[in-house]
């Protein structure tokens, strides 16, 4: 059998996302390629950097912090993807680029007063829960617009969009469907006002679906560097 590397496959799935795009009459290079390294080992990380690889997603705020700290924030941008506990508000402010993860006013509070007085700018998604998801993480369609403009408010916070986590479906039709919803939600906030340019949606399973939908950011971790643990 082959041997499996971290590089080839980033170099895959940039060329199936150029394909996608194209087929889906998306603009060239639209969609980024947000490599998801939880529990991965730092070594995995740089094969990646090596490769290309510029932007990392973390589910767990200490780990993100430990690797952005031995790898560094200099090209590279840290993901905050996980659920985030008011307690880790800190790690997240200083260690994450990005976090795609809001759901309540509270928690956004939380890391602009950690980022209140810097000129550190974190670039923000709500995270959307659709009907019927595994995890109720997320808010509703009903509590999406008061959020967005909560966050709008806040100075060191930048909204940029919806993240969504759908319900896992063998068909395409049906992820297509889940996609479509969190595209929609996006164009409702945007016709009232907003000017918001990122989708994170689609992952290992179900990433074409998503860029077919508008994903802007999709997050791949085990295409990457295969099956976790
Ligand atoms: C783990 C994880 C991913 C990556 O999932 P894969 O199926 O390994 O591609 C994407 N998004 C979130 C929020 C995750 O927790």
């Amino acid at each position: 059998m082959a041997q499996f590397t971290v590089s080839d496959q980033i170099t895959k799935l940039e060329h199936h996302l150029r394909e996608l795009e194209s087929e889906y009459n998306r603009e060239p290079h639209s969609v980024k390629l947000l490599a998801v390294s939880k529990t991965r080992q730092v070594s995995e990380v740089k094969a990646a950097i090596a490769a290309g690889q510029a932007a990392f997603g973390e589910n767990y705020a200490q780990e993100l912090a430990d690797k952005s700290l031995e790898i560094g924030q200099v090209g590279v941008d840290w993901h905050f993807i996980g659920a985030l506990q008011s307690n880790k508000a800190k790690l997240i402010a200083q260690h994450a680029d990005w976090i795609h993860t809001i759901d309540r006013s509270k928690i956004a509070n939380r890391l602009q007063r950690h980022l209140a007085g810097t000129d550190k700018n974190l670039e923000v998604c709500i995270q959307l829960n659709l009907d019927e998801e595994i995890t109720k993480a997320g808010v509703s369609l009903d509590e999406l617009p008061a959020l967005a403009e909560h966050i709008g408010e806040l100075d060191n916070l930048t909204l940029r969009g919806l993240m969504s986590i759908p319900k896992p479906a063998s068909e395409e039709a049906t992820q297509r469907r889940n996609f479509a919803k969190v595209r929609h939600a996006l164009e409702q906030l945007n016709q009232s006002g907003f000017a918001l340019d990122t989708l994170s949606m689609g992952m290992s399973g179900d990433y074409a679906a998503a860029v077919a939908e508008g994903a802007t950011i999709v997050r791949v971790g085990t295409a990457i560097f295969g099956k976790r643990n």
